[in-house]
């Protein structure tokens, strides 16, 4: 069955952009390595602009596809500077430097805040909507967030990132929580 065609004299009502819910902590798509994109068609341009439109409107700084359930190599971040909302698709990190302590959060741990030490400096290739190969590297916050977006498409979480004992400590207020023990 088609669908009827909207008469042509009324504007579209319907937004173009949606919001997804953001998976947390306990989901197991998390912690599945995603899947690369192949073929960087219409539905992975909508899916971008949905996970950006997901992004600010949580608020964060960056998304990965896996914490909206689409267990595909896809992020999009805006380190809060001149290059605005930026989408990377098939994302690797090529280059790291250096040490940099930092608190951080994430959308799919809400409420939570740690320490985290990671390399200061990140460089990553990627590519991006046109299918053009784009490198993005920096340090300071985007350096974090970089890290962070690759590490989810890996099946990582920010806790991964904390000293043994940190972790532990970490994963059983998480666990006590799930389980409305908190
Ligand atoms: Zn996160």
């Amino acid at each position: 069955m088609s669908p009827q065609p909207a008469p042509a004299d009324l504007p579209c009502l319907a937004d173009p952009m949606a919001t997804f819910p953001i998976r947390t902590f306990g989901d197991p798509v998390l912690r599945l390595e995603t899947k690369p994109i192949n073929e960087i068609d219409k539905a992975v341009h909508t899916l971008a602009q949905d996970m950006i439109e997901t992004m600010y409107d949580a608020p964060g700084v960056g998304l990965a596809a896996n914490q909206i359930g689409i267990s595909r190599r896809i992020a999009v971040f805006d380190a809060q500077d001149e290059l605005g909302p930026r989408v990377m698709i098939n994302p690797e990190i090529v280059e790291t430097a250096g040490e940099f302590e930092m608190e951080e959060g994430c959308l799919s741990v809400p409420g939570h805040w740690w320490e985290i030490t990671r390399p200061a400096f990140a460089r990553v290739k990627a590519l991006d909507l046109d299918g053009n190969e784009v490198e993005y590297a920096g340090d300071g916050l985007l350096g974090r967030v970089l890290q962070h977006e690759v590490a989810h498409l890996d099946g990582g979480l920010l806790i991964d990132a904390l000293p043994r004992r940190d972790r532990k400590k970490a994963l059983k207020e998480l666990r006590n929580e799930n389980l409305g023990l908190t």
